[in-house]
């Protein structure tokens, strides 16, 4: 029996895919590759095309067998959601639509969706837990607040069981250096951060130093990707064990400000890395921190990276290693 991975190579998804052969898993990868590159989902059976394309998955169905389903695939820019809400709802909610209603199909029970933090929106408290009110703000959230609520009703009416994994902040890159985060056009802090210290951006904009934080700067808990791996891993065999839907936060339940993940990398690199107080960035709350504990007590988790400066170090061997990321 088979996984199949939506969304298989792009960043949490080739991480993924990498640490579920390591576990002896046979894997099937469906990615437009759009985002995504061929080259981190090497040796691993490959379809490109959209999750959107029914002909395509009744192919895929047809030609594997397929137990379950990891759903990464989705646009996932916070701020182009709120520039393009259609096709966010393109992408995000009538893909999954397509995908849902050919596993139901063909008969697939299990699916694990990459959902996110931006379901809560603006937290009243800190850590958040999973029963805290979701109200998102930006389409991004929304989208895939939607899906989970598309996920919830499946289950009843057509026994479709779903893990539904809300990620804080990815981050790091394989231990090993064989695959690592590249994404064009880059948005997210740490390797903005690095690509300051190889010397391809002249320094870091902080978005903002007026928040209400010790320093002034947005404070978000950082998982490493290997660690977000395992948990799909996990959700995965609990689905298969205990047949019980569930949502879960996948963070380390530690915050970090902008200003120290940018002293962290100044330690781990050995570059001065220039920073910018720039303005605050639209829909950015000030805090995020997971309390994941339901995760480590219902799904055994044990996140193995804990330390920010282990996950930034694994970041920079990769990008040291593959400065164009993974393009020649
Ligand atoms: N950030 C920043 N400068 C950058 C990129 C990000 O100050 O060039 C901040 C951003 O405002 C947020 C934090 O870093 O507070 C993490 O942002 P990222 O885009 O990595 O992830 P997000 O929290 O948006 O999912």
């Amino acid at each position: 029996m088979a996984i199949l991975v939506t969304g298989g190579a792009g960043y949490i998804g080739s991480h993924t895919v990498l640490y579920l052969k390591d576990q002896g898993e046979e894997v099937v990868v469906l990615d437009s590759l759009e985002k995504g590159h061929l080259d981190a989902v090497q040796n691993t059976t490959f379809y490109q095309g959209f999750i959107h394309d029914e002909p395509l998955l009744d192919q895929i169905f047809t030609n594997h067998q397929i137990e379950s389903v990891i759903h990464f695939a989705a646009s996932s820019l916070v701020g182009e959601s709120v520039e393009k809400p259609l096709e966010y709802y393109q992408n995000n909610v009538l893909g999954t639509f397509s995908l849902v209603k050919k596993m139901v199909e063909h008969g697939v029970k299990n699916i694990v969706f990459s959902s996110t933090a931006a379901t809560y929106g603006e937290p009243d408290n800190t850590p958040i837990v999973e029963s805290m009110m979701t109200n998102p703000t930006n389409p991004y959230g929304e989208t895939k607040l939607a899906i989970e609520k598309l996920l919830k009703w499946c289950e009843p009416a057509y026994g479709l069981k779903s893990v539904c994994l809300r990620y804080f902040n990815a981050a790091g890159a394989d231990p090993k250096g064989t695959i690592g985060e590249d994404h064009q056009p880059e948005s997210h802090l740490i390797p903005i951060v690095l690509q300051v210290a190889l010397g391809q951006r002249e320094h870091v904009s902080i978005f903002g130093d007026d928040y209400d934080t010790e320093d002034g700067s947005c404070i978000r808990d950082y998982i490493h990707v290997m660690d977000l791996a395992s948990a799909h891993y996990l959700s995965l065999k609990k689905l298969k064990e205990s047949n019980k839907s569930n949502i879960y936060n996948l963070g380390i339940g530690n915050g970090f400000s902008v200003k120290e993940v940018i002293d962290v990398c100044r330690q781990v690199t050995g570059h001065e890395i220039p920073a910018q107080i720039a303005p605050r960035r639209a829909g950015d709350p000030a805090v995020l921190i997971a309390s994941p504990e339901r995760a480590k007590k219902e799904l055994n988790w044990k996140p193995e990276y804990t330390h920010l400066r282990e996950i930034v170090t694994h970041a920079w061997n990769w990008h040291v290693a593959h400065p164009n990321g993974y393009s020649k």
